[in-house]
């Protein structure tokens, strides 16, 4: 039998992104023989790992991130319904689709496997075509999702976040922060001189230099919960969690020399090579400050730092000069 794909836009890019043949899959299955069977059905399309043990399936979930796991229900030691709960739960492994397989084909026992938040479903023994269609149809639902996440998410040229995940995510993390009495720190960031670098250089070599800065900023993060976004043309966003004033200095200091260590020549510019300018602000304490009022204070402070001469941070709880 011949297999027809229609081929739509959105399908040729995530192929382009990610293929079939990338996915990682794991499978669960005390028995070494089933495991052994459904790996060789599978490994023609994706490529495969087996677990015998439950009790290391979270573990190697967090680190290895399968894009499926094909799950057995009934093993010693935990069974597949209480380890399918358990990675529904875990914040790592959520997205990560579960197919189970298994002999107890009754109503009661496929309910509690919808339950836990399976995704699909295949009775032993297996007809092989039918695990594999499904396994690709779940796989392509996901590469597709993952290709939307980062296609709403993130900016294409820096690869950064965009304004569209500091607006949906960061007062999500600004509210978080607030109930446990944490303070988040805000750089804006502002390449100086830009308009004639890319008079001067093109604007191929301003895309570059946007990406590069992009690249040297991320390096600066401290933290897997901060974030750097491209918040417009060549201006940045840093949002870091739980941060004192003296730390978010540090982090923001170390931004602008990290671009001034770039050295990228800049003849535009009287400072010879491209720098940053930037201004930070931490929340206060009490965390009354909307996420709009912390960027329009960091904004003031990145005027600042640009009326005394760019190339320099500027922020609250001093006034001295912080010229780099
Ligand atoms: P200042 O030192 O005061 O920040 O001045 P500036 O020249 O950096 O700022 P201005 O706002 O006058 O110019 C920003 C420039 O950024 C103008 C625009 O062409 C450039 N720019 C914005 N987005 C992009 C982009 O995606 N690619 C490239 N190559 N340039 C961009
Ligand atoms: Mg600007
Ligand atoms: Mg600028």
């Amino acid at each position: 039998m011949t297999e027809t794909t229609a081929y739509t836009t959105l399908e040729a890019s995530v192929y382009a992104s990610k293929s079939l043949a990338d996915c990682k899959v794991l499978v669960v299955d005390d028995e070494q023989s089933s495991c052994l069977l459904i790996a060789t059905i599978l490994s023609d399309i994706v490529q495969c790992d087996c677990l015998h043990d439950p009790k290391t399936v979270v573990a190697y979930c967090e680190q290895r991130a399968p894009d499926l796991i094909v799950l057995d229900i009934n093993m010693p030691g935990i069974n597949g319904i209480d380890l399918c709960q358990q990675l529904k739960n875990n914040r790592k492994t959520l997205a990560c689709p579960i197919i189970f397989i298994t002999g107890d084909g009754d109503a009661e026992t496929q309910n509690k496997c919808w339950q836990a938040g399976a995704s699909d479903y295949v009775r032993k023994p297996v007809v092989a075509s039918t695990l594999v269609h499904r396994v690709k149809n779940l796989l392509q639902s996901k590469l597709r999702l993952d290709l939307l996440t980062e296609l709403t998410f993130k900016d294409q040229l820096t690869t950064l976040y965009n304004r569209y995940y500091l607006f949906t995510e960061i007062p999500t993390q600004l509210k978080r922060l607030s109930r446990e009495h944490k303070s988040l720190g805000v750089i804006m960031l502002d390449i100086d001189y830009f308009k004639g670098f890319n008079d001067r250089y093109g604007h191929v070599a301003g895309d570059k230099c946007l990406f590069d800065v992009g690249q040297a900023l991320k390096a600066q993060l401290p933290g897997p919960l901060d974030s750097v976004v491209r918040y417009g043309g060549e201006e940045f966003a840093a949002f870091l969690s739980d941060m004192t004033k003296e730390d978010c200095r540090q982090v923001g200091q170390r931004m602008v020399e990290a671009v001034s260590n770039l050295t990228i020549e800049n003849e535009a510019s009287p400072l010879g090579m491209v720098t940053i300018s930037a201004g930070f602000v931490v929340s206060p304490e009490n965390n009354a400050l909307t996420l709009e009022q912390l960027l329009s204070e960091a904004d003031l402070y990145l005027y600042e730092a640009k009326l005394a001469g760019k190339g320099r941070l500027k922020g609250n709880g001093d006034h001295q000069d912080q010229a780099s």
